[in-house]
């Protein structure tokens, strides 16, 4: 479609309808909502906080995590500062032991967390350390009220079932970026190796937490091809992060993206993804900044709490006072 020539508010509004009747948006009309000019902005964003409401409601997916095993990792991933390829200043220590992760489910739970995600650096934990977290997860399924998420790297049959059998229903691997754009951020292995895992671990019943991070260079139809891989393999989850360039990473200079591009892409998302938990995440305190409740309205229901794997984040207890006023119920 050539922007000049669209009539914005038709087409979100038939775009809205077919959504909510059960229809899915076309490629061409996700490109041509890429160029929504601001005085359509508004109608966009409400369009995807209505399509949230009538696919996910107003209950709030809330993550916390914790990282595991941090730093060393042998990928090159651009953005990561826990690559041992590039010069960073991350913390580096071998897999936390059971309590210190039990301590961090209770912490996460009593803040308000409806989800506690383990994490570890690096592509996959040796047969060892496999097995001490989840001895240990399976303490804390035992004994947290809590669901459990996990992001261990690439996974295969054997490893999703123990995870299972442990108690975690939903397993993460983000696809990064869109595939024709992987090459450029990671080299040390490839985005259909990506794609298999989250493959994997749907056929052994998880549910999929997979999205991206924007800001990494990659273009705006890049973005959508992201969008549209995730909705073709039907995840549930869509983290989005928005990159936070880390000191020492060959990122460090990427200029990042204002905040309405990011409402636009997040509300995109939503029209791509009607039916996904769509969460905002990594970078969202720094690239959204005052903004970020508008998020909330405009296509997403879900946010990570609590800090990131190598950064911080803001008070839990001031994120989840956003989320009550933006009118979500947590869980
Ligand atoms: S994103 Fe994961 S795989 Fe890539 S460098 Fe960081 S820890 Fe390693």
């Amino acid at each position: 479609m050539n922007p000049e020539k669209v009539h914005y508010a038709k087409l979100i509004d038939s775009v809205e309808e077919r959504i909510l009747g059960g229809g899915a948006i076309l490629r061409d009309e996700a490109e041509a909502l890429l160029s929504t000019p601001d005085e359509f902005l508004q109608r966009l964003l409400a369009a995807a906080d209505r399509i949230r409401i009538r696919f996910k409601g107003t209950k709030f997916d809330s993550c916390s995590l914790i990282n595991a095993r941090s730093g060393r990792c042998g990928e090159d991933c651009a953005f990561c500062a826990q690559s041992a390829h590039h010069g960073t200043d991350c913390d580096v220590y071998a897999l936390k032991p059971g309590e210190e992760i039990l301590a961090a489910a209770r912490a996460a739970k009593e803040s308000g967390a409806a989800r506690f995600c383990t994490v570890t650096s690096g592509g996959a934990l040796s047969a060892r350390e496999f097995e001490d977290l989840v001895k240990s997860l399976e303490k804390v399924h035992a004994e947290v009220d809590i669901e459990l998420d996990a992001s261990l790297g690439f996974m295969d049959d054997e490893r999703a079932e123990r995870l299972a059998s442990a108690g975690v229903t939903r397993y993460n691997h983000n696809l990064e970026t869109s595939k024709d754009y992987y090459s450029k951020i990671c080299t040390t292995h490839r985005f259909d190796q990506r794609v298999d895992t989250v493959r994997t671990v749907m056929n052994k019943g998880f549910s999929a937490c997979s999205g991206g991070i924007m800001g990494m260079g990659e273009t705006p139809l890049q973005r959508l091809d992201l969008a549209f891989t995730l909705a073709e393999l039907g995840v549930d989850c869509v983290p989005i992060n928005i990159l936070n360039p880390r000191p020492g990473t060959p990122l460090y200079n990427t200029a990042q993206p204002e905040p309405l591009e990011i409402l636009k892409t997040v509300a995109i998302f939503r029209l791509i993804l009607p039916k996904a938990t769509i969460k905002i995440a990594g970078g969202r305190e720094r690239n959204l900044g005052d903004f970020q409740a508008m998020a909330l309205r405009s296509g997403a229901n879900g946010m990570i709490i609590g800090g990131y794997l190598t950064t911080g984040g803001r008070c839990v207890e001031e994120d989840i006072n956003m989320v009550r006023k933006a009118g979500f119920v947590i869980s």
